[in-house]
């Protein structure tokens, strides 16, 4: 959890701080289980759970489980891990299914008030009979049903005598309000399908809109932080709590979601990629999932960081991705080991080096020493990245070229001498020098070199797969415009590169764990290893080059 950040003081937190006078805060995160959460619900969490903290207040994980059609027990299980894995645990774990009951006996009070009445019409006559944003609703020709009778009507929907679809339960509120929401909206309907935690029980199930201000008012909840969209359904929210007279009446606050650019964040629309297998799966390392981005090397740190660093706002905005970049490199910075590891492997033969191996010392921070170090072992042969050698160098280009010398980081200064090629005119193998005086990475006769490149020992390295990511769609917007978000999705979000080769220390890493590796940017294990190790580039470095560069050229 976080300890020493400040506090904010956003229009929410001025609110509750208000209230806090009369009460302790109670706030809730109400995840449907209908899909793996993403970072826009990340948002949401940190927002309830440290409400909760800074007041010594409680918060529930609620379930919002009222669709048994597309709600699973893998989702809840997933979530579950999600929350904990953020940092976060809550006061109680619910379920609004736990309040079946009492959310029956509301609606049948609510019947009895003549406030609810079962309509008979289809879904369709209900659609056509609700009005437009301009135009009033009309009456259901159903609305006049007796309290008596939609008393009986009810008791048979739940006894199971019809269909899906052949009556609903509806508030009688207003056909002519000018929010539609408050048309006499559907409060239960018919689902002849079991429950993941009610089985068999129930085949009348109630909607959102009573469920949920109902489910935060048995809880006891304060403040119902919810997003911009649901800032229409507030006055159905406190229509349903003052009718009702429930014991309390939570405060309903809404904030805007969270959209990141060049993904999307509907579950549905995460749920069709999966479905048609154009991501791996939902904990694919591209997606914008809890799950996804773990999988990828993001820490809980750098999410919760993120979460702050984006603030509290009444209007949607799109938040850029180097946002949420720039909060796992700063989280990642400090705290991970840097190693060498070439991805592109370009052999590289020391003509004159004499020995066959020798251990230099490598720290793994360059700011941090009580991060240690390890020996790295320099031989005859070795590989660097084929990005760092031109034949024809452009004017800025300072790595490796033909009569060029370079830094090998750690080692010593290389001349390339010669370059080999195969039959079809392709770089197989480099022909290089070394000077043994420039041991450590600096000449004693204070030459300089522009350019210093990592690289690996051939015969020591270990094979490695890496798995590099761009952004999943290649628009800001995927899916804006009419078109369907699948058509933006970037073909180039994925590349493999099965032939890396990173140093020998690397060789019993876990599942999991992170590294830099020097100038590539900061990788994770995934969990695809098995005989060979296979890494995910979680982010980019930026600047970092330049900066080792220049204290190279200072030192
Ligand atoms: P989705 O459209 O992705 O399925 P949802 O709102 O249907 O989202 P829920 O499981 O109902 O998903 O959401 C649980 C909580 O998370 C809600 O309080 C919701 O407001 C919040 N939430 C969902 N998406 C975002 C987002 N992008 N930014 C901030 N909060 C969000
Ligand atoms: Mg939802």
């Amino acid at each position: 959890m976080q300890t020493s950040k400040s506090i904010p003081n956003d229009f929410i937190r001025q609110i509750i701080a208000e209230d806090l006078k009369i009460s302790q805060v109670v706030t809730r995160f109400p995840p449907e289980p209908n899909g793996y959460l993403h970072i826009g619900h990340a948002k949401s969490i940190c927002l309830n759970f440290d409400i909760a903290t800074e007041n010594a207040g409680r918060c529930y994980l609620r379930f919002d489980d009222t669709n048994p059609s597309k709600e699973d027990l893998e989702y809840v299980e997933a979530i579950k891990a999600d929350i904990a894995w953020l940092g976060y645990s809550w006061t109680e774990l619910r379920h609004s299914s736990d309040y079946f009951e009492q959310l029956n006996e509301y609606a049948i009070q609510l019947i009895k008030m003549n406030k609810a009445y079962v309509c008979s019409l289809t879904g369709e006559q209900i659609k056509q009979y609700r009005g437009t944003l301009k135009e009033p609703g009309e009456n259901s020709p159903y609305r006049d049903r007796s309290v008596a009778e939609n008393l009986e009507m009810f008791a048979r929907m739940k006894a199971g005598e019809f269909a899906d679809g052949e009556h609903v339960l509806r508030a009688k509120i207003d056909m002519a309000a000018p929010n539609i929401n408050l048309r006499d909206p559907i409060i239960y309907r018919i689902k002849n399908l079991p429950h993941q935690m009610t089985g068999d029980k129930w085949c009348v199930y109630p909607m959102y809109d009573l469920t949920h201000c109902l489910s935060d008012a048995i809880e006891g909840v304060t403040h119902s932080l919810c997003t911009l969209e649901f800032e229409d359904h507030r006055p159905l929210y406190d229509w349903f709590l003052n009718v009702l007279q429930t014991p309390c009446h939570p405060k309903q606050i809404e904030f805007a979601r969270l959209s990141l650019n060049y993904t999307v964040m509907s579950k549905r629309k995460l749920q069709e990629l999966v479905e048609n297998k154009l991501v791996s799966g939902w904990d694919d390392p591209r997606m914008p999932t809890l799950s996804g981005m773990r999988r990828r090397g993001y820490t809980p740190e750098s999410i919760r960081d993120f979460c702050d660093r984006i603030g509290l706002t009444k209007n949607n905005t799109n938040i850029e991705m180097g946002v949420l970049e720039n909060s796992i490199r700063s989280d990642l910075d400090p705290k991970t080991a840097r190693v060498m590891a070439v991805l592109k492997p370009l052999r590289v033969v020391i003509e004159n080096y004499p020995k066959e191996s020798e251990q230099l010392d490598a720290p793994y921070h360059p700011n941090d020493p009580s991060m240690g170090s390890r020996q790295v072992t320099f031989s005859k042969v070795i590989y660097i990245e084929q990005d760092d050698f031109l034949e024809e160098p452009p004017k800025k280009f300072f790595r490796l070229a033909p009569g060029r010398e370079v830094r090998l980081r750690y080692a010593y200064f290389i001349t390339c001498q010669n370059v080999i090629k195969d039959e079809n005119g392709e770089i197989v193998e480099l022909r290089c020098t070394y000077d043994p005086a420039t041991k450590g990475g600096s000449a004693p006769d204070g030459r300089k070199v522009k350019g210093t490149i990592h690289w690996v020992s051939a015969e020591h390295a270990v094979s490695a797969e890496v798995r590099l990511y761009d952004r999943l769609f290649n628009k800001p917007n995927p899916g804006t415009g009419g078109t369907d978000f699948k058509t933006a999705l970037n073909p180039h979000s994925i590349e493999i590169l099965p032939a890396s080769k990173v140093e020998a220390s690397l060789a019993h890493s876990k599942v999991g764990e992170r590294f830099q590796f020097e100038r590539q940017g900061y990788f994770c294990v995934d969990k695809d290893s098995a005989e060979k190790l296979v890494f995910n580039r979680t982010v980019t470095l930026r600047d970092s080059w330049a900066k080792i560069e220049k204290a190279n050229k200072l030192s």
